[in-house]
């Protein structure tokens, strides 16, 4: 594995509507390996290993303090990084990402360190900004202003740059505003709110600029690193659920950005110097300042305890990313 890329799986506990119908785990962590296990408790079928696998029981502050706060720190220092959270509808993708008022989830804790770090770095002065986008159906749409729909990529000299609403803000408390207006965005116009968040992947990009000043004076060059982070389009097959219509198109758009940032990160992981697919999709076009170089890459694989073929599917795919 690079050491720019990190993969790690994270396995939720089971939720209330599984427990009512009986499911039961069909995984067993141990020393960073998952087996398939029976009703009874007993090994039967597959094993994968990863540098780290968190079971259940697993706090997202762990996962944060492992994986996503080198990034956060590395980002302050100048250095892009990315944070994806992997996995099919129903896995903990946003449970990992946003979390909850008890828990929160990698964005606020990456949000609240931001600027903790940064309050300790005294000779330097920053300015963070954030945009919020949504790819849905490869159409771009700013999650901090609904009236841009269909928002475009641009080439330029400083890199990819997406035409998006940027929120320049000076506290963490701001920044999560903004997280939860998005939010709010995403789910508007949607009959079922789980329905739509996960057939789009979102994107929650926290530029973070900065230069050195001595005696009220600035100098040297400006730092720009940008943050991004990152919950994906459930990870199911549009084929094994029978879609049809505009769920089957959803379906391709999906496994076709998910198959292209699986490609991409392969070919970063690997270390090939030679052609990097980033133009294959949008998602891995807007990232692609971000991924790959010296940027920091973590990708976390979220698991459904009593799934099987999807959690299988998940964890090859993560086994190929690694
Ligand atoms: P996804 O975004 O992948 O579709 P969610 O994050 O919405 O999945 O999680 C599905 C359900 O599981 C939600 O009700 C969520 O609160 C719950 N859940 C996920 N991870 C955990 C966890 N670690 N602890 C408790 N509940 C969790
Ligand atoms: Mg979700």
């Amino acid at each position: 594995m690079s050491d720019n890329i990190k993969v790690v799986v994270k396995v939720r506990p089971l939720i209330s509507r599984e427990l009512e119908d009986k499911l039961f785990h069909q995984w067993r962590v141990k020393n960073n390996t998952l087996y398939q296990i029976d009703q009874n408790g007993r090994d039967c079928g597959y094993s994968f290993t990863f540098d780290k696998v968190y079971d259940q029981n697993t706090e997202t502050t762990d996962v944060y303090n492992d994986i996503a706060k080198p990034i956060v720190e590395a980002a302050t220092a100048g250095f892009n990084g990315t944070i994806f959270a992997y996995g099919q509808t129903s896995s903990g993708k946003t449970y990992t990402m946003t979390g909850t008022k008890e828990s929160p989830g990698i964005i606020p804790l990456a949000v609240i360190n931001l600027f903790d770090i940064i309050k300790n770095i005294p000779d330097r002065d920053f300015l963070v900004s954030i945009s919020y986008v949504e790819i849905y159906n490869e159409t771009l749409i700013d999650l901090l202003n609904t009236e841009r729909k269909n928002i475009k990529i641009h080439d330029t000299l400083q890199g990819v740059k997406v035409d998006a609403t940027v929120k320049v803000t000076t506290s963490p408390e701001e920044v999560l505003q903004f997280m939860q207006e998005g939010q709010a965005n995403r789910q508007t116009g949607s009959t079922n709110m789980n329905e739509e968040s996960s057939r789009s992947h979102s994107i929650f990009q926290i530029k973070i600029e900065s230069r050195e000043h001595i005696e009220g004076e600035e100098v040297g060059c400006l730092n720009v690193s940008h943050l991004n982070l990152v919950d994906l389009a459930g990870s199911e097959r549009s084929g094994q659920t029978g879609a049809t219509g505009i769920r089957f198109k959803e379906g391709t758009h999906i496994n076709k950005s998910l198959s292209s940032l699986a490609l991409v990160i392969m070919q970063l992981s690997e270390g090939q110097n030679k052609h990097v697919n980033y133009r294959d999709s949008k998602l891995t076009r807007i990232l692609q300042n971000s991924l790959g170089g010296n940027a920091k890459t973590s990708i976390i694989c979220a698991i459904t305890p009593a799934a099987l073929e999807e959690t299988i599917s998940t964890l090859q795919f993560a086994n190929r990313a690694k």
